[in-house]
């Protein structure tokens, strides 16, 4: 059976402690994966560290070289990627292939770094005194990433780190490990050196050597919320600078106004692509007021339309869950908000899929009339379900989205301009679409929520991502002039 190995120094690196890699669609254990320890992520950061003493001095024109050469391997090898990551994810090809795509952006905008990293200059602040600022990279930084962008995700970190002038160890999901080491060899045929990009597969001890270890400047992580505040927490108190996206519960609020078809589509794809296993998928529709019977009547339409199957068969418009366990969590939590008083209109519970019966298959499921109590609302099921909830008026759904612990994205479906901007103002969540179901921001622009869906204040990628892998520094100079002398005093520096 194949083992998925480090990727370290430009190498493979094997190891005897090992996990299962499954494919969702079948249930059968199709790869092993290595399991890192301290020894493995000591070995990666070292190698980065060596490499950060070459790289950080490389060029601008030389950094930005490979980072076109990596985007042009990203596009000839989209279709393989996007296989990998379908067989260990379970996502459809064509949705891997998006989630390549949208990573690959952010290649594009760490293609023009010299435009991005330019400094300001002041002159004659002071006479002859002129001020200027440049930034610097950090030294070795880590990234430690969820399964259900395997790609993606971590395109949100390494692409800038690696462009300002960082090296970078990825402890990726264990889950569905293999699209990181396919992209280290890609970096490889790029022309980045050895030791620039290194893998650590794993899982916890490779988190916690990453978080302690005295090598990395910085840690970026994606994932969970408790996973999140955990490795803020840690790694901040080893002195690291962290970003630490986390959980989400997209609300998407729909007015009587708006066109109900057109909004039901568009919440359906954003509830039930990918499986529901996206971290801006629409879990909860707002229906308000007269809006609410209509709506479900087209979203349950639409759900009993969905083609479930294997992510690899032309037609199928969603996979299957990660895992096993994921998908009892997600059945079980279905019971659950049947007994706590939901309508089920759509129960995906049960599915199962000729050909394919031990895959890790869920259908979709609708509840409605679902209140802010129950266990439907409160949870982050990262699954096929979307809960529709009522209210009587847009302010009533703003204060919901509000007391929602979570404010990753949201989205208005609307005709009104001034409902649109009320919400937009109003709501405690930092991505926002209008009539726009998943609002993931360009690459030149910031990814990030608010509240438990970000921990610290550090967005991804965009100009969030320049200033996280950069420090600044401000120089202030004088060439003295030989016929005007400037003497010094012993009071505060001033300018004159
Ligand atoms: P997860 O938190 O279980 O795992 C994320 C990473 O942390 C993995 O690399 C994993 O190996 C590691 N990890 C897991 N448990 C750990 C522990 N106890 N100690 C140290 N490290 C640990 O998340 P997941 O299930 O892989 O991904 C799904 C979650 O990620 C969802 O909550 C989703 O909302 C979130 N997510 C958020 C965003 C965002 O941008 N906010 C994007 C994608 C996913």
């Amino acid at each position: 059976m194949n083992t998925i190995a480090h990727w370290i120094n430009g190498s493979p690196v094997t190891g005897t402690d090992t996990a299962p890699v499954f494919n969702p669609a079948t249930g059968a254990e199709q790869a092993r994966v290595v399991l890192g320890g301290t020894a493995d992520v000591d070995a990666a950061v070292q190698a980065a560290t060596a490499a950060f003493e070459t790289w950080s001095e490389s060029s601008l024109t030389q950094r930005t070289q490979v980072m076109f050469a990596f985007r042009q391997l990203l596009v000839e090898h989209e279709e393989e990627l996007g296989r990998i990551i379908s067989a260990e994810h379970g996502k459809t090809v064509d949705d891997a292939r998006g989630e390549i795509v949208r990573g690959r952006e952010v290649v594009e905008f760490a293609c023009g770094l010299g435009d991005v990293l330019k400094g300001s200059f002041s002159d004659q602040v002071s006479r002859g005194v002129d001020v200027h600022d440049f930034r610097q990279p950090l030294g070795v930084v880590a990234g430690i990433t969820p399964f259900n962008f395997p790609a993606m995700v971590p395109l949100w970190m390494h692409p800038i780190a690696i462009a300002t002038g960082n090296t970078f160890v990825l402890k990726p999901s264990e889950r569905d490990p293999s699209a990181a080491t396919f992209v280290a060899g890609l970096y490889r045929r790029a022309g980045l050196p050895d030791g620039v990009f290194n893998v650590v597969h794993g899982a916890k001890p490779a988190v916690d050597a990453l978080l302690a270890h005295p090598g990395v400047e910085a840690v970026s992580f994606v994932g969970s919320t408790p996973i999140a505040k955990y490795v803020h927490e840690t790694a901040t108190a080893h002195g690291k600078r962290v970003q630490a996206l986390g959980g989400a519960k997209n609300h998407a609020v729909v007015l009587p106004d708006a066109d109900l078809e057109y909004a039901a589509d568009h919440i359906t794809a954003g509830a039930y692509g990918s499986a529901g296993e996206r971290c801006m998928a629409v879990s909860v529709a707002v229906a308000v007021g007269d809006a609410a019977d209509a709506l479900v009547e087209i979203l349950e339409r639409k759900a009993r339309d969905i083609t479930v199957g294997p992510g690899d068969r032309p037609g199928t418009d969603m996979g299957p869950l990660v895992t096993r366990a994921a998908r009892e969590r997600v059945e079980n939590a279905v019971g659950t908000a049947a007994a706590q008083g939901a309508t089920v209109v759509v129960d995906g519970r049960g599915l199962k899929i000729d050909g394919h019966e031990e895959g890790f298959f869920t259908g979709p499921s609708l509840l409605d009339r679902v209140t802010t109590e129950m266990d439907a609302y409160r949870e982050e099921l990262f699954g096929p379900v979307l809960a529709i909830v009522r209210a009587d008026s847009l302010d009533q759904a703003i204060d919901l989205v509000n007391a929602n612990p979570y404010g990753n994205g949201t989205a208005l479906f609307t005709a009104s301009g001034e409902a649109a901007r009320r919400f937009r103002r109003r709501v405690k969540v930092g991505m926002i679409g209008v009539n726009v179901p998943v609002p993931v921001p360009m690459s030149y622009y910031s990814f990030g929520g608010w509240k438990d869906s970000l921990i610290g204040d550090h967005p991804v990628h965009g100009p969030e991502g320049i200033r996280f892998y950069t420090r600044p520094k401000v120089v202030t100079t004088r060439w003295p002039q030989r016929d005007r002398q400037v003497t010094a005093g012993f009071d505060f520096p001033t300018s004159h």
